[in-house]
């Protein structure tokens, strides 16, 4: 089956006011459809600028990202648009989410750039706050009265509403004390038996444990990556053979 994702020889230099910042060097890295993997490493290595290429929200100063095949370099706006809002839910760390609005009208966002109509609206982010398992009737409360453990799901509700083949989060248990996190990885793995590819950013070690395959960035590099169970090399030294065993 042709990868969901395909990164080769990625790099992402900032150009600063101190001079220039080279975030990501020469990340390659396949992802299967269907395929649930976790991302660690230190703060500031580089994980959320790698989400953001992945979600298409920034582009790569050189490599080139094939996301379902397509070359994501050559899509012209609309396309893009599509992309971001269709093929890929994006939910990001802190939420994003607009205070003042209900919640049901954060949910119903991604769709208002659709020509779908608002009872169909509607009707399709009932059924992806159900997919998170928030009460229905908090849909119409502002999305500032919400605990943080609801105001994820409502992320992730709002991600899920069109359906995307691919999820991509970055940090979706952060922010969270540990029941309410518990309660987010349990709807990640609900996703994951749906056949979603999933990549996420975690530092929660539980989150790990269930993903098919940890990858970990530091200084900007992809370290070595387990599959699970972990692969068996102890003899080699190099990251390099071993990464290219695992698919990286
Ligand atoms: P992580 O998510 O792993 O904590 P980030 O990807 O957010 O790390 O950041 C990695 C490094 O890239 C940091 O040193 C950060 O300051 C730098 N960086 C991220 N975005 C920008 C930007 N837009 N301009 C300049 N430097 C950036
Ligand atoms: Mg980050």
């Amino acid at each position: 089956m042709r990868p969901a994702i395909e990164l080769r020889a990625i790099h992402r230099i900032f150009e600063t006011e101190a001079g220039f910042a080279h975030v990501l060097h020469n990340i390659s890295l396949t992802v299967d459809t269907g395929e649930f993997i976790a991302i660690t490493g230190p703060s500031g290595s580089g994980k959320s600028t790698l989400m953001n290429i992945l979600g298409c929200l920034d582009t790569p100063t050189s490599g080139t990202y094939l996301l379902e095949g397509l070359d994501v370099a050559k899509l012209n706006d609309d396309e893009l648009a599509e992309v971001r809002g269709g093929r890929i839910g994006f939910v990001f760390q802190s939420f994003n989410l607009l205070p003042r609005m209900s919640v049901i009208d954060n949910v119903m966002l991604p769709l208002s750039y659709t020509d779908c109509r608002r009872a169909d609206r509607e009707r399709r982010a009932i059924h992806a706050l159900r997919a998170v398992e928030l009460p229905v009737d908090h849909c119409d409360h502002r999305t500032n009265q919400l605990s943080g453990g609801q105001m994820q799901r409502v992320a992730i509700a709002r991600a899920l509403v069109r359906d995307p083949a691919i999820i991509l989060a970055d940090e979706p248990t952060g922010n969270l004390d540990s029941s309410t996190g518990a309660a987010v990885l349990a709807t990640f793995h609900r996703l994951r038996a749906q056949g979603k590819t999933i990549v996420l950013i975690t530092h929660d070690e539980r989150i790990a444990a269930v993903a098919d395959r940890t990858i970990e960035i530091r200084d900007g590099r992809l370290r070595a990556s387990a599959t699970r169970p972990p692969l068996e090399s102890p003899t080699e030294s190099d990251d390099a053979p071993r990464a290219a065993e695992a698919g990286v």
